[in-house]
């Protein structure tokens, strides 16, 4: 975890987080912290900040933190910390809030976490699902780590939990459809 300049990151957080409350919906001062979000997230292990400790810092006004993470990028929106929030908060809302508030103070996903969204992005736009093994494939090549996950395959095919081959789904047009929209949208934003 890094070190907080704690007088800088209050000053300036203060407007950000009305921001992230606001796009969000979710008042962020009604987390008891009680964990439930982290310990079912599955990206935890690898974040900077747990959802949890995201919400205690938005509490305590350090929304330039939150939006330099590294856990923000990483979040998959799988919506598991907003199923099992006791307060009916919504971790994964203030996360796609703070990489939207992010992407417009200038910041981006480093270069691996780019890769992999890219990778996963263009194997849903060919197959309407995710290939998990043309994933990994393509991901472990471009990051120069070809053998990275070389050792679980076997295992993996013969318990069939991965497919040599991807299987599409019917109606890719519609999956199409969204990323030419998604993209129009990206490009009418610049
Ligand atoms: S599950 Fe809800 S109340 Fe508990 S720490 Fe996470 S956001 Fe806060
Ligand atoms: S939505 Fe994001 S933060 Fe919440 S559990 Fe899923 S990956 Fe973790």
């Amino acid at each position: 975890m890094q070190p907080i300049n704690l007088t800088s990151a209050l000053a300036a957080g203060k407007d950000l987080v009305a921001k992230v409350q606001t796009a969000s919906g979710v008042d962020v001062k009604a987390c008891y912290q009680c964990g439930k979000c982290s310990a079912g997230c599955p990206v935890a292990f690898a974040m900077d900040y747990t959802p949890r400790q995201v919400m205690r810092m938005l509490q305590l006004g350090l929304a330039e933190e939150t939006i330099k993470s590294r856990a923000i990028w990483l979040c998959a929106q799988c919506e598991t910390c907003s199923a099992r929030c006791p307060r009916s908060l919504e971790p994964a809302k203030v996360m796609e809030a703070l990489r939207i508030e992010a992407k417009r103070a200038g910041f981006e996903a480093d270069d691996e976490i780019a890769t992999f969204n890219e990778k996963f992005l263009r194997s849903v736009a060919s197959n309407g699902r995710v290939f998990e093994a043309g994933l990994i494939v393509g991901y472990n090549m471009a990051t120069v780590q070809p053998l990275k996950d070389a050792g679980v395959a076997p295992s993996m095919l013969a318990k069939g939990k991965l497919k040599l081959f991807p299987s599409k789904i019917r109606g890719r047009d519609v999956i199409n459809r969204m990323f030419t929209k998604a993209e129009k949208m990206e490009a009418d934003n610049k």
